[in-house]
């Protein structure tokens, strides 16, 4: 979704939004095939509905018309036997030669017309020669025509009553003819006619939405909504129909087509109409009828298909738009309902996430304080471990400091004891007095312990570098039983530094100390001496294995060494290298050449020398005991 632009944390929980939802071509697909499907459904149920209602309404407009008709004709009905009492009539009939009788049933005939509202009203006699008439006079006077070929004439002197519908053979007109016979002493003497129109009938055919007709006995067309369809037959006429008709001169001068070329013994009376009105209208076209009563006509109206198709068209248009309206509802609901399930999952995710983050801060906080109070606990101990680690050094350190005046100290003081025994008073007040220097030294070292650990220089004087080297050597010698052999070279001999004298003597006791264990045997370590413009440098130098290279950077670290345990404290170079710093010097280690090491002291030279220096340039050193 994406994504349907898509956010990071959409494409985090794996999903494009809206992609889910949306519906696919196929699902558009199917509910416009389905929306299609009900439209023609909708189209041709609404065509149905509508043919069934526009036959409904024919049926009952075909009710309506067929009352009226029988009205219209059961009205006439009575006519020619009232008419007929007339006497005048009947004395026309027996004088028909004398002109005034004749005359007084014209007279009548007219006036009767006129009253009952009949297009003719004449009077025939017994062999059917019309010998009155209401139009008698006139051009189209049905006065001396003979009618006895017409049924209703025919009927009239049969039974006393007769009917019939034909076009009019003297005025070409079609009307409905009603006869009742004129009887004198029980016998037929003639028949009074009446001619009624149907045109007025007719004229309301032509009001109905359909073609209308008025079908004869025969099935031809007598009274028709369309004049085109008038005087046409349903299937053609049989011979005997045919000959008949011409007979009687129904249809005088007309002639009948059939609307259908099949012939009538092959079609059911209600096949015929519906083939004549598909015929007629086109395919799905229908026909209804109705019988009239106490005539053998037919009332008959064709009926179009698809009578109501706008109707339809718009009723299938709105159905398929209900089905894709709905289906726009659907989509859209289903894309709602995923955006809140994407919303539901992405806080639940959110929510997931946030507690699993406070997990893991949890863990990690525990974690920390477990680290902590660990760590709490490894320093406690080890500040413990520490502190005595310290103060085991220090006391080392110490121990490591005054052990060489004190080993002199004894060594003069057990030799002071010899000299007393021996008599050698001089002697032994000798020893005595190297003994208080050598306390006095000792009470130095302490005190600069003291004044070291409370951060306290102490006072520089102009010291002579051969008498601190003499007072180095003998320390060195004082705890030795053999000679020591270290070479010494002092150049210029009154080399003076500004320095303070125990602190230059226990440094040069360190690294000659260092230089005599690391040297061979055979060759002793030496030192040299000289200076330049503003400092003065001391090297030690042996001939020894030289400084290892892993120990280089350590060298003047506390602690640091590669003797045994119980050899070494590794505190003489720091405190060395210390020392002179404190003195505004330095001390650094060197490889010499040719093999071993070389400890250089720098310090500040002092030109003028104050004082003069025992004797210096000396090769070898031995110390009385
Ligand atoms: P310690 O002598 O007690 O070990 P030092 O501080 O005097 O302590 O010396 C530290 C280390 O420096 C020694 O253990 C040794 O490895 C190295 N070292 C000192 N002097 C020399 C030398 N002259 N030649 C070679 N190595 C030396």
């Amino acid at each position: 979704m994406q994504k349907p632009a898509v956010d990071a944390g959409d494409e985090a929980m794996g999903r494009a939004p809206g992609a889910r939802a949306g519906w696919s071509r196929g699902q558009w697909y199917l509910w416009f095939f389905a929306a299609l499907a009900t439209a023609l459904i909708v189209h041709r149920h609404v065509l149905h509905w509508q043919t069934d209602e526009a036959v409904q309404a024919a049926s009952s407009r075909l009710e309506l018309l067929g009352a009226a008709l029988h009205t219209e004709l059961a009205r006439h009905e009575t006519l020619p036997g009232i008419l007929a009492l007339e006497a005048t009539l009947a004395a026309a009939l027996a004088a028909p030669d004398d002109p005034a009788a004749v005359q007084a049933a014209n007279v009548y005939l007219r006036r009767a017309r006129a009253l009952v509202d009949a297009e003719a009203v004449y009077l025939i006699d017994r062999s059917g020669v019309t010998i009155a008439s209401s139009n008698a006079g006139q051009p189209d006077s049905f006065v001396g025509q003979n009618y006895a070929f017409r049924p209703y004439f025919v009927d009239a002197m049969r039974t006393g009553f007769g009917r019939f519908y034909a076009i009019g053979t003297t005025t070409g007109r079609p009307g409905y003819f009603l006869a009742a016979a004129l009887e004198a002493a029980a016998a037929a003497q003639g028949a009074l006619v009446v001619k009624v129109s149907l045109g007025e009938f007719e004229r309301t055919l032509a009001a109905g939405p359909w073609p209308t007709l008025v079908l004869d006995e025969n099935g031809v067309v007598i009274l028709a909504s369309r004049s085109d369809l008038r005087y046409r037959s349903l299937v053609p006429l049989s011979a005997a129909q045919r000959a008949t008709m011409a007979a009687t001169r129904q249809y005088d001068g007309k002639a009948i087509t059939p609307m259908l070329s099949i012939p009538e013994s092959t079609l059911a009376p209600a096949e015929a109409r519906t083939s004549a009105a598909r015929q007629l209208l086109g395919a799905g076209s229908t026909a209804v009828h109705r019988d009239l009563v106490k005539q053998p006509w037919q009332l008959a109206s064709f009926v179009g298909a698809s009578p109501g198709g706008a109707v339809a068209v718009v009723a299938a248009a709105f159905g398929f738009s209900m089905i894709m309206g709905m289906a726009l509802l659907l989509h859209a609901i289903a894309l709602r309902r995923a955006r809140q399930r994407d919303l539901l999952e992405r806080e639940d995710e959110i929510q997931r996430r946030i507690e699993a983050g406070t997990r893991k801060l949890q863990t990690q906080l525990e974690v920390q304080a477990q680290t902590e109070a660990m760590l709490r606990a490894t320093t406690d101990s080890a500040v413990q471990a520490g502190k005595l680690t310290v103060l085991g050094q220090m006391s080392a350190g110490v121990s490591h400091e005054l052990n060489q005046p004190l080993t002199a100290m004894r060594h003069f003081a057990e030799a002071g004891q010899m000299l007393i025994a021996a008599g050698d008073l001089d002697a032994a007040d000798r020893n005595f007095g190297k003994i208080a220097r050598l306390s006095e030294h000792m009470g130095q070292i302490v005190g600069h312990l003291r004044s070291h650990a409370r951060k306290q220089p102490g006072e520089k004087t102009a010291i002579s570098v051969a008498a601190v080297v003499d007072g180095a050597l003998q320390l060195l010698q004082a705890g030795q039983n053999t000679a020591i052999n270290v070479g010494v070279q002092v150049d210029p001999p009154d080399l003076t530094v500004l320095a303070q004298h125990v602190r230059v003597e226990q440094v040069l006791v360190n690294l000659l100390r260092n230089a005599m264990e690391a040297s061979p045997a055979d060759e002793g370590p030496c030192l040299q001496a000289w200076g330049d413009q503003s400092d003065a440098y001391i090297d030690v130098r042996d001939r020894g294995p030289g400084v290892k290279p892993e120990a280089r950077d350590h060298l003047f670290e506390p602690f640091f060494t590669t003797k045994s345990r119980g050899q070494g404290l590794g505190l003489g170079l720091a405190v060395s290298k210390m020392i002179t710093r404190e003195l505004g010097g330095d001390l650094t280690a060197h490889e010499r050449e040719g093999g071993g090491a070389v400890f250089r002291v720098r310090l500040p030279r002092v030109s003028a020398a104050p004082m003069a220096g025992p004797a210096v340039n000396r090769i070898a050193t031995t110390h009385e005991r």
